[in-house]
């Protein structure tokens, strides 16, 4: 059997037409726009393209970003001081910060300070609290783990009563996307660093999750006939026929996996374009919500 192809990129365009359709019509009826302020520290390489994709694919929606880019030496007390303004600035629904932060900053002080109506990142310990309680919903659900949701969703892949598998227990993505699952009715197992035979429980999901940042760690032989593998791991693998002599691959062995599961996604193309897409619907969210307050 070959496995369809779950197409991220496809599913992530649609959602940001959702969106723009959406930015524009609240522009139409309540002549605002929404805004989201992202808050960089120092300079680090990979988190500058990070913030520039997402300021990018703001603006393809007509969402406003307000970029903040700060020195690396920045104090505590200025950089809570910061967010403390952004939470009270009436044009800004969406604070993110991105991380990692630099080590002499205390991430969770800073992440604590971020009012939760404007959390679009979904990593305030409240939302991650009502996450994971039974009968509370976060105001929003981290991005990446949303978007795992979504793409499962829009494969029709069952997901009350499976058997899910998630390789990863990380703030960001396992432990969220775990609690995902579980809410939506799965059975969930976790499997991290230290789990005895990761195979004799991949072997047993109708939906596995990879999340672990080893590079096709996952083979053909670890899933079960007709499985939904969703791979959000992005590592990098040599390959002197790319001009920057390597070319991303999942955590996943797609080769061989997608003669085996009944739908996967790709990586590239796969959960990542997802990531910037839920991030753009939070922060239409957050703007929806401080219109109704
Ligand atoms: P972390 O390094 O924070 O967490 C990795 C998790 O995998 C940990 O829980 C760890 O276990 C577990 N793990 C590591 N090695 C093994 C192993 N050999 N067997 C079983 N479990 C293992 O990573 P992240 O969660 O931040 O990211 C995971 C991957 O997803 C990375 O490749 C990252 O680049 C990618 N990513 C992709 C995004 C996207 O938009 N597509 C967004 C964010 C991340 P333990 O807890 O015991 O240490």
């Amino acid at each position: 059997m070959t496995a369809k192809i779950i197409d991220g990129t496809s599913i992530a365009a649609d959602i940001q037409e959702e969106v723009k359709i959406a930015v524009e019509a609240m522009q139409a009826t309540h002549n605002y726009v929404p805004g989201l302020a992202t808050v960089l520290v120092g300079e680090n390489p990979a988190s500058t393209t990070y913030v520039r994709m997402k300021q990018k694919r703001c603006a393809e929606v007509g969402i406003r970003s307000i970029g903040h880019n700060l020195p690396e030496d920045i104090p505590q007390e200025d950089l809570e001081e910061l967010v403390g303004d952004l939470n009270a600035d009436p044009e800004v629904n969406g604070i993110l910060v991105q991380l990692p932060l630099p080590g002499h900053l205390d991430e969770e002080a800073v992440l604590n300070t971020i009012d939760l109506g404007k959390d679009v990142d979904g990593f305030h310990p409240v939302n991650i609290g009502r996450l994971a309680m039974k009968g509370r919903n976060p105001l929003f659900i981290p991005c990446t783990p949303y978007g795992v949701m979504v793409l499962l969703e829009k494969s029709g892949v069952e997901i009350s009563g499976s058997e899910a598998v998630v390789l990863g227990r990380s703030n960001i993505v396992g432990l969220p996307v775990a609690m995902l699952l579980q809410k939506a009715n799965a059975t969930v197992t976790i499997c991290h660093s230290r789990t005895k035979d990761l195979a004799a429980h991949t072997r047993e999901a109708d939906i596995l999750v990879a999340a672990i940042g080893r590079r096709e760690m996952v083979t053909g032989d670890m899933v079960k006939p007709g499985a939904a593998v969703i791979d959000v791991g992005i590592n990098q693998k040599e390959d002197p026929t790319k001009k920057r002599g390597y070319r991303l691959v999942g955590d996943v062995d797609f080769e061989s996996a997608k003669e085996v599961a009944g739908a996967i996604t790709p990586v590239p193309g796969g959960v990542g374009p997802m990531t910037i897409a839920m991030l753009l619907k939070n922060t239409l969210h957050a703007a929806e919500m401080s219109l109704a307050d």
